[in-house]
């Protein structure tokens, strides 16, 4: 049973909630006063142990199960979202999968799945979004890209370009909706242990520290840290940019 939405409450959609980043990052903005709709792609347990980790933070939280790819999902679940909680503030689109492979190998059906979850499942509930934003003249869309949207990675053409999409996406429509009060930023991780880095061998997981002039990954909380500040009305006049969480790998 979720609880009952308070009015005087902003509401924030959080993407692939469920797990990983996305669980920290509902959890840290349950902390920041908003309450949470938490969209995932199957695992329930998973989401609704965030839910209960939601719960403990005094906040209001809601599951969703929809695939973002496909925009009649999308579209069908932000307009639930809006019927339970009345509005949504905060759009986290965070959800986002691997299928990694040198390009000479990558099949094509790993390159559209990747482009249709990371790239157009943002654009899917940005769209959805956009005239509810609109019209309460105000919000945050904070999109999760990586370092390699922005540098590129070898075994990662699909992922990367899905990335790299984000920032000209997130760019785009800081631009279209600045004069409706609406903020849009990127957060670009460096490498973060969750379960989509889990299964890099010890011996590639060196090499990556190697690589971090701060010596090691990121923790999950510490990219929600990023989202929840520029979630905040402290980042009222932040728009368009890509916040680099990244351990100094960006340098
Ligand atoms: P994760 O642990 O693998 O979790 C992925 C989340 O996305 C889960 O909540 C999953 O739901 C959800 N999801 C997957 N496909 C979906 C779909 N089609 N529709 C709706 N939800 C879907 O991933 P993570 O490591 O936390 O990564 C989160 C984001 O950060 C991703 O965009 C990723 O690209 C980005 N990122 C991660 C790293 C890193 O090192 N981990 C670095 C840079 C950027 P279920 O639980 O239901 O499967």
């Amino acid at each position: 049973m979720a609880d009952q939405p308070t009015q005087e409450r902003r509401c924030a959609l959080v993407t692939g909630g469920s797990r990983g980043i996305g669980r920290a990052i509902s959890i840290a903005l349950a902390r920041a006063g908003f309450d949470i709709a938490i969209v995932y792609a199957g695992n329930d347990e998973a989401a609704n142990e965030t839910a209960e980790a939601v719960r403990a933070q005094g906040a209001t939280a809601r599951t969703y199960r929809c695939d973002v790819s496909s925009a009649e999902e999308a579209t069908a679940i932000v307009n639930q979202v809006l019927a339970d909680f009345g509005s949504v503030w905060a759009l986290v689109n965070n959800a986002g999968i691997t299928r990694d492979g040198l390009v000479a190998r990558m099949k094509e059906d790993d390159f559209d799945r990747v482009i249709d979850v990371n790239l157009k499942g943002t654009y899917n509930m940005v769209r959805a979004l956009t005239r509810t934003f609109m019209r309460q003249r105000g919000g945050r869309i904070i999109n999760m890209s990586s370092i390699v949207g922005v540098h590129g990675n070898a075994g990662q053409v699909n992922y990367a370009a899905s990335k790299a999409g984000i920032i000209g996406l997130t760019k785009s429509i800081a631009q279209e909706l600045a004069s409706r009060n609406v903020t849009a930023n990127v957060v670009a991780p460096g490498f973060v242990e969750t379960d989509m880095t889990a299964a890099l061998s010890d011996e590639v997981r060196a090499s990556y520290a190697r690589e971090i002039p701060l010596g090691r990954m990121a923790t999950a909380d510490e990219i929600a840290s990023a989202v929840a500040f520029l979630a905040s009305d402290d980042a009222a006049y932040i728009t368009g940019i890509v916040l680099g969480v990244d351990g100094g790998m960006g340098m």
